[in-house]
């Protein structure tokens, strides 16, 4: 096969365009560096791309999600759980899924936005309880660039003085809507803490990009670049400074090394021609989400790292956590037969329930956070399904007057928790599989312990404690242990994390605590491979963090001519 080289030595590349690699691109372009940003996906636009507006009705398909976008046809995220020539594998008689953007963004085309610091307490969790690995950084290492995120991107939230919460630097929050107010009286009367939500929609202006106009559409993009995503808000400064390439369609195969072990450079595949192609760095940074990072190492051998590059541990691909999850849903009577009425807002929650018990008297460890959705969304493909476990049934005018009784009527909790990383969870190279470019593809392990799923159990007996508070009727079955007590399949809730996790030294973890590979000074992995622990705080915000406190150290370590 004929491999092209570009020419030109770049002093980073940058492997992945999501949350990770995007602030790296802005850090370093800003900072003066020449870089090269290798994206799988294709270009987008949310301006040109996006389907901000688009009605349900006026497409045959009725906004229905399918293989390429699961989450709807018109939502912001091309990828999904099953891309056409990328298989991975899963060893048998256990399950775990796995979701891929392809796209410039990445999955921040679509996350949900909730942005969530990890708290003093998830840093050093081993010394609290014992369980897993403290980090070897502090809350107080990671804040500034917590700040540094909350300014540069923008956040809404209030300031509660929680002690695992951090505060932060947030705008004013949206008001709560009908339905928010008694789920909230609710809780209030159980005790449940519940408090604005803290998510990345802008209410005020911010750098040239407008104030969210409550659209309630943020899966689908956002064409004011009110939210986050990282073509609305990193790219383009990035582009502005004239230091950053990018190129699409170029899906990365191993990262090169020389006879010292250090990276030269990526190969990768061209997608339109599927011609390899090879890009010279003088440092290259992984973003390819924690997952994609672990394969590109592991595929990285040489006969300076023969298992892998950085891999000397044998800890690449090891410590693979995902965030517990499970939903409850009810119908509240209250909120039925509803006039309609002013419910603008986010695309998303405006309150959520950080988690609120002091665990060390529960027979679970660390803890959840609730997030609850409800109102009257767009109608679409699906609208309602299920409602004959409601009205028995029914046709014709009766059944449409049963659906204006029931729009709006539910709530729905999703319970987000921790999990404790375990041996029985990691993932490998399949010997015997490729993807549709030749490339060895991933091949997952994964078990849930009793820690995460005694933590679903409460969540169960929580939401439906809130439900009938709230004079609702719960419909979701109570789950018994043998289905887990409803935890979702391992990778459902799209948080994975830890497959290159950080640590003090190079016996027992792939990274030192700027995300640099212990094996090889000039290899940064900046996704949630570092994390040590999943914290319940969904995980994009301290990704955006890391990545930007690594960006920094690069930048600094280039001035120094270390790099
Ligand atoms: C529906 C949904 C809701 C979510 N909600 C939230 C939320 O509310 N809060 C939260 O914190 N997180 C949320 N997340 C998770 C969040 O999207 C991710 O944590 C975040 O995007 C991860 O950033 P990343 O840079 O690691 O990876 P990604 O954003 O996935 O970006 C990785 C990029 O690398 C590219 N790539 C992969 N392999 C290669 C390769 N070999 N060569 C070149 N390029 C490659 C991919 O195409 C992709 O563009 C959600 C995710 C989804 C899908
Ligand atoms: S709700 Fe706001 S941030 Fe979301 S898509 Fe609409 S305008 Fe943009």
């Amino acid at each position: 096969m004929q491999i092209a080289t570009r020419t030109r030595t770049y002093d980073v590349c940058i492997v992945g365009s999501g949350a990770g690699g995007g602030m790296a691109a802005k850090v370093l372009a800003e900072a003066g560096a020449e870089v090269v940003l290798l994206e799988a996906g294709a270009s987008w636009d949310v301006q040109k791309d996006g389907k901000m507006f688009a009605w349900n009705y006026d497409s045959p398909r009725r906004g229905a999600g399918h293989r390429g976008r699961p989450f709807g046809e018109f939502d912001g995220c091309i990828g999904g759980w099953d891309i056409e020539g990328e298989p991975y594998t899963v060893a048998e008689g256990e399950k775990f899924r796995w979701f891929r953007a392809r796209m410039l963004g990445g999955r921040t085309n679509h996350w949900g936005r909730i942005s969530l610091r990890f708290g003093p307490w998830d840093f050093k969790a081993r010394s609290r309880d014992g369980l897993g690995d403290d980090w070897p950084i502090s809350y107080d290492d990671v804040k500034p660039y917590y700040d540094k995120l909350d300014e540069m991107v923008g956040l809404f939230g209030t300031n509660e003085g929680l002690p695992n919460d951090p505060d932060g630097i947030f705008m004013p929050p949206p008001k709560p809507r009908c339905y928010e107010l008694l789920v909230k009286k609710a809780c209030d009367e159980l005790g449940v803490r519940c408090i604005p939500s803290r998510m990345s929609m802008i209410t005020k202006p911010l750098n040239g990009r407008a104030a969210c106009h409550y659209c309630g559409q943020c899966g689908r993009g956002c064409s004011t670049h009110s939210n986050f995503s990282t073509p609305s808000v990193l790219l383009p400064p990035a582009l502005k400074t004239g230091k950053l390439k990018i190129v699409t369609g170029a899906m990365a195969r191993e990262v090169l090394t020389d006879a010292e072990g250090l990276a030269t450079g990526v190969s990768y595949i061209d997608t339109a021609t599927g011609g390899e192609e090879t890009v010279r760095a003088k440092v290259v940074v992984l973003a390819a989400s924690a997952c994609e990072s672990a394969r590109l190492l592991l595929n990285s051998r040489s006969v300076r790292h023969p298992v892998g590059l950085a891999n000397s541990s044998g800890t690449v691909g090891r410590y693979l956590t995902d965030t517990p999850g499970t939903s409850i849903s009810g119908f509240v009577p209250a909120l039925a037969n509803g006039i309609p009425h002013n419910e603008d807002g986010i695309g998303g929650l405006h309150l959520y329930m950080p988690w609120w018990l002091d665990n060390r008297k529960l027979d679970f460890p660390r803890g959840y956070h609730f997030e609850f959705g409800g109102g009257r969304h767009m109608p679409g493909y699906g609208f309602l399904g299920g409602i004959h476990k409601l009205n028995g049934g029914g046709y014709g005018k009766a059944l449409k007057d049963d659906y204006r009784k029931h729009y709006g009527g539910f709530v729905g909790f999703a319970a987000r928790g921790e999990m404790i990383p375990n041996k029985d969870s990691w993932c490998e190279i399949d010997p015997e599989v490729v993807d549709r470019w030749g490339i060895p593809v991933l091949r997952f392990h994964w078990k849930w312990s009793d820690y995460e799923t005694k933590q679903m159990r409460h969540a169960h007996v929580a939401a439906r404690e809130i439900i009938e508070k709230m004079g609702g009727k719960v419909l979701t079955p109570m789950p018994t242990e043998e289905q887990g007590f409803g935890i979702q399949t391992g990778g459902e809730i799209i948080h994975e994390a830890g497959t290159t996790r950080m640590g003090d030294g190079p016996r027992t973890s792939v990274l030192n605590k700027y995300c640099q590979a212990h094996d090889a000074k000039n290899v940064f992995v900046v996704d949630a491979g570092p994390f040590v622990g999943n914290a319940h705080k969904n995980a994009t915000w301290t990704i955006l963090a890391l990545s930007l406190r690594t960006g920094e150290y690069i930048a600094e370590e280039r001035r120094k001519g270390n790099l």
